[in-house]
């Protein structure tokens, strides 16, 4: 099955998992399909919702920024969350959500098959690796994940939400996306 058909087919399938959010829009993946790098963070927030696009608020602004100083952008990369839909208040995912959108989080990793994966805060870092400690024990470490006997490898970091209220870990997260790109020259 060529990404297209697979991708079209998991929307259907994510749109089962509609029922608990108070809000139905599917906000789903921007960027390049073909991207050796994918992108994951938590879930969308208002603007995400409104405009049914991953990281378009103040904090995709800021991950555009970042990519940035990286030479790449969404023409490069290909981005994504956790959860497909806006909790409401904005609250953190529940673990349980987490759990169920975990299955076609890693689905849609296997249509995508991106080289390299960088997640975004720790509800991805939960997701992705089942890790369930603070995020700075685990950031600007690579770990290797395998979905059906491939391996992708994988690169947690600090949330642009988090950055936007602690800026100084600004420079942190500069430093694992060289990491990211070093090892991206290197594929
Ligand atoms: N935060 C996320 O984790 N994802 C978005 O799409 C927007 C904000």
């Amino acid at each position: 099955m060529d990404k297209d058909k697979a991708l079209s087919k998991l929307k259907k399938e994510i749109c089962k998992l509609s029922k608990n959010f108070p809000k139905k829009n599917l906000v789903f993946a921007d960027g390049n399909q073909d991207a050796e790098v994918m992108i994951i963070g938590e879930a969308p927030g208002k603007t995400e919702d409104k405009l049914q696009k991953p990281f378009v608020g103040r904090a995709g602004e800021l991950l555009d920024e970042l990519l940035k100083c990286i030479h790449l952008d969404r023409t490069k990369v290909y981005i994504t969350n956790v959860i497909n839909y806006r909790p409401d208040k904005n609250r953190k995912p529940k673990l349980t959500e987490i759990n169920k959108f975990k299955k076609i989080l890693f689905k849609h990793i296997e249509i995508i098959k991106p080289r390299l994966i960088l997640l975004l805060g720790v509800t991805a870092a939960t997701a992705v690796l089942n890790y369930l400690g603070p995020l700075n024990q685990i950031r600007s470490q690579w770990k290797i994940i395998k979905i059906l006997n491939v391996n992708f490898k994988v690169l947690t970091t600090f949330h642009p939400a988090f950055l936007l209220r602690q800026s100084k870990k600004k420079k942190l997260v500069l430093k694992d996306l060289h990491k990211l790109k070093i090892e991206l020259n290197s594929l």
